[in-house]
């Protein structure tokens, strides 16, 4: 048989199981014990990489409390990345709050995520960086299941998901600035 044994610890080429909660200045900004947990492949960048290097040797049923500097997760934020707008230049049915999450089409009708940063009587103004850029991450993770990659996931360099579809040609990582 030519079965590789199943993997017992965290390893470049593992396929990982893991649930996790991120909190970012003390409040919850995503758990996966709302959604599912994350399936990832080890070793090629599929997760943050302030998060992926502290979880070289976990086992099955490891948690760890993992802190992710800016530079290690969504980088600094860029301060060319705010944009001023005037009032008036929004749809009246827009909320202008601080916080709300808009999409934008430039000239090159490419679809730009801002969050709106600062409401001021005259103008809104937009940072184009992305929403956890500069901020420094807290992960609470916990290892459940870890198993070796077929060698499609090698090939392709990500994890394969039971009956999800093959996500290769989105490349939804890949920012510029990263
Ligand atoms: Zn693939």
């Amino acid at each position: 048989m030519n079965q590789k044994a199943a993997p017992t610890v965290v390893a470049d080429d593992v396929v990982v199981t893991m649930a996790y909660t991120l909190t970012v200045n003390g409040k919850v900004i995503d758990t996966s014990e709302e959604s599912d947990p994350l399936i990832f492949l080890q070793g090629y960048r599929n997760i943050i990489p302030g998060l992926e290097r502290e979880l070289y040797g976990l086992n099955i049923g490891d948690t760890k409390k993992v802190i992710v500097k800016p530079e290690d997760g969504y980088g600094d934020e860029d301060p060319e990345a705010f944009m001023e707008v005037p009032r008036n230049d929004f749809p009246k049915e827009i909320p202008l709050e601080v916080g709300t999450e808009l999409e934008i089409r430039d000239e090159d009708d490419e679809t730009l995520l801002a969050t709106i940063d600062r409401v001021t009587k005259d103008s809104v103004r937009l940072n184009f960086n992305h929403p956890l850029a500069g901020k420094t991450l807290e992960f609470d993770v916990k290892i459940l299941d870890l198993r070796a990659a077929t060698e499609e996931e090698l090939e392709h360099g990500h994890a394969h998901g039971g009956e999800e579809e093959d996500f290769e040609e989105f490349d939804f990582e890949d920012e510029e600035d990263n």
